[in-house]
């Protein structure tokens, strides 16, 4: 076994690594080792955002979705899944509690919907930065054209978010039916930096035939790519897919791997996602401890929140939601750290 502790110290330092390097440190992990990285990453957290953990108000707008993606509960094939679309009204309402609750960042999340033109995208984005010109306007609507990112933009959206799934292309290939592409995938994020987006990439953790030397890419895309954002998160099977029978991510590697990032980037605006916390009671708050400084509670009408279910048993209520920010500044407080009511966009520098 490699000891990985030098290599820790070297990635804190120089936040990089070469690609057999990741390999190592992803390969061997003691519980000794695992605690004295977690340690770095919170250090490193703190020093550039001290405790404050940001808040973003995820709105779930469709899960009517054009694709397939092996993995995902809304996949165009699941016969069995529910659909809805949010209405223009349904959206600014959301918009409009989640502001009074404390949320300075809309995220419209959906599934590839073709309702959802650049016309009706860009005049509800205008319309949410005219009522509430100090908040953020996060977009994770997949993919789309070079003209049509740039409309968006142009109508005020601030960030999105278009995780890369994986950086390795057969693996991408596992993942998704051939008319998706790694090097479609990329081709978006490369477009949504140029326009000036602040952009999350992300992947799944243990995912369907993922190896350690996947990941290792992952960590390497990213240290090179430098993201605004990045969100991982378990992978969580979902019974209605193709990957029924494939077991969910790991827990402790997810958590691993959120310290690493924030090792790889201390700037970095990094998630404890809704799937971590779904997985593991206490996943939100290990996380943010591991590292993660963002967390997105759902502001979806209660409706549709259940049917918005990329993955099974799909954490809606408690702490996940919005309309609890109360409930989740106490588990924060709890743990030393500190829900704020700011835009929360990434510090350039530490
Ligand atoms: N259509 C948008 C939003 C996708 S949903 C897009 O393509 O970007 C957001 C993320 O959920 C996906 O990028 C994927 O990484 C994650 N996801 C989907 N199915 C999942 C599953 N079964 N378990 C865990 N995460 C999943």
């Amino acid at each position: 076994m490699i000891d990985p502790i030098p290599l820790m110290e070297k990635l804190a330092r120089d936040h990089r690594l070469e690609l057999h390097e990741y390999e190592a440190l992803l390969g061997n992990r003691t519980p000794e080792s695992k605690e004295y990285l977690r340690r770095l990453a919170e250090e490193t957290r703190i020093a550039v955002y001290g405790r404050d953990v940001y808040i973003r108000g995820l709105i779930e707008t469709t899960n009517i979705c054009k694709n397939d993606c092996y993995y995902c509960g809304i996949r165009r094939s699941n016969a069995g899944c529910s659909r809805y679309r949010l209405t223009r009204s349904d959206i600014l309402e959301a918009a409009g509690e989640g502001y009074t609750l404390g949320f300075r960042t809309f995220v419209l999340q959906g599934g590839e919907d073709g309702w959802f033109t650049d016309e009706r995208t860009t005049a509800l984005i205008r319309e949410l930065k005219r009522r509430h010109p100090d908040c953020a306007v996060t977009l994770s609507l997949g993919e789309r054209s070079y003209e049509s990112y740039r409309a968006l933009r142009e109508a005020g959206a601030d960030r999105y978010l278009l995780r890369h799934e994986t950086a390795d292309e057969e693996h991408y290939a596992k993942l998704h039916p051939a008319e998706l592409t790694l090097q479609n995938r990329m081709e978006c994020l490369r477009n949504l930096k140029e326009l000036g987006y602040q952009v999350g990439c992300g992947f799944m953790v243990g995912s369907p035939y993922q190896e350690v030397r996947h990941l290792a890419k992952d960590l390497k895309y990213i240290e090179e790519f430098s993201p605004a954002m990045c969100g991982i998160g378990p992978f969580i099977t979902h019974k209605a897919t193709p990957f029924a029978a494939f077991p969910s991510g790991s827990f402790e590697d997810t958590i691993y791997l959120l310290s690493i990032l924030r090792l790889i980037k201390p700037t970095l605006l990094l998630p404890a996602t809704t799937a971590l916390g779904t997985i593991h009671p206490k996943g939100r708050e290990m996380g943010i401890l591991a590292g993660a400084n963002v967390v997105m509670p759902n502001l979806s009408p209660l409706s549709v929140r259940k049917k918005y279910e990329l993955y099974e048993g799909k954490i809606a209520t408690g702490e996940e939601s919005a309309q609890s920010v109360r409930l989740l500044a106490e588990r924060m407080e709890s743990i030393g750290y500190k829900v704020v009511t700011a835009r929360g966009d990434a510090k350039q520098s530490i």
